[in-house]
């Protein structure tokens, strides 16, 4: 886990994003992404890259998987300040498609900061782009509405909300997942107890 520098902050990162060169994925979007929430978020949501209505509102999940998600987290109560929404890439890949390894390498230490700045209770990995990035991981079928523990940092995994948009039975499923970390997270608030491990 990267330390924080003692004058980054959320700004900061957002400004660097928006005129970053550093990969292909600058030529051809229109707005980078950075993400938005609280500092104080206790749950990061993280996904894979921005889409369409994100490329041309600079913001996350704005388009049909942010419907999702967000109907989502409402059902579950889970509240907008209580989370930082992100991708592990900023810009937009031409047609959606998946972001590559040097992309995806080339951002990292953007994600690595906002993780460093609002220090999340858990990690919300949103499906198999940000699973691989961020744990090694292949199969979100297989591990979804798990927690895991990696370096001290709590990830919780499940389904990303696009899967769901033509999938009655992925969306109970993230449904169900989400709900699950709610409970864990409010668990949180009102105990010192430490959150289950359920790796
Ligand atoms: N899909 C993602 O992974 N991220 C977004 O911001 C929107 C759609
Ligand atoms: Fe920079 Fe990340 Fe956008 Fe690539 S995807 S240009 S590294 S902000």
């Amino acid at each position: 886990m990267t330390e924080q520098k003692r004058d980054d902050s959320l700004e900061r990162v957002a400004a660097e994003v928006r005129g970053c060169p550093l990969c292909k994925l600058a030529r051809t979007r229109k707005n980078a992404v950075p993400g938005e929430g609280q500092l104080a978020a206790k749950i990061m949501f993280i996904g894979e890259a921005p889409g369409s209505s994100e490329d041309e509102k600079g913001r996350p999940f704005v388009g049909a998987a942010g419907r999702i998600l967000d109907n989502t987290l409402k059902k579950v109560g889970i509240e907008r300040s209580q989370v930082f929404i992100t991708n592990i890439v900023k810009c937009r890949p031409p047609n959606n498609r998946v972001p590559e390894a040097d992309e995806v390498a080339a951002c990292k230490p953007y994600l690595d900061r906002q993780i460093a700045l609002i220090k999340p209770k858990v990690i919300c990995i949103l499906g198999k782009t940000a699973y691989s990035s961020l744990l090694g991981g292949s199969s979100i079928t297989a591990s979804r509405g798990k927690m895991v523990e990696r370096a001290g940092q709590k990830y919780f995994l499940t389904f990303h909300p696009a899967a769901a948009i033509y999938n009655k039975s992925l969306l109970s499923a993230l449904e169900a997942d989400l709900k699950k970390l709610a409970i864990e997270i409010n668990k949180e608030k009102d105990s010192k107890v430490s959150l289950e491990d359920y790796s």
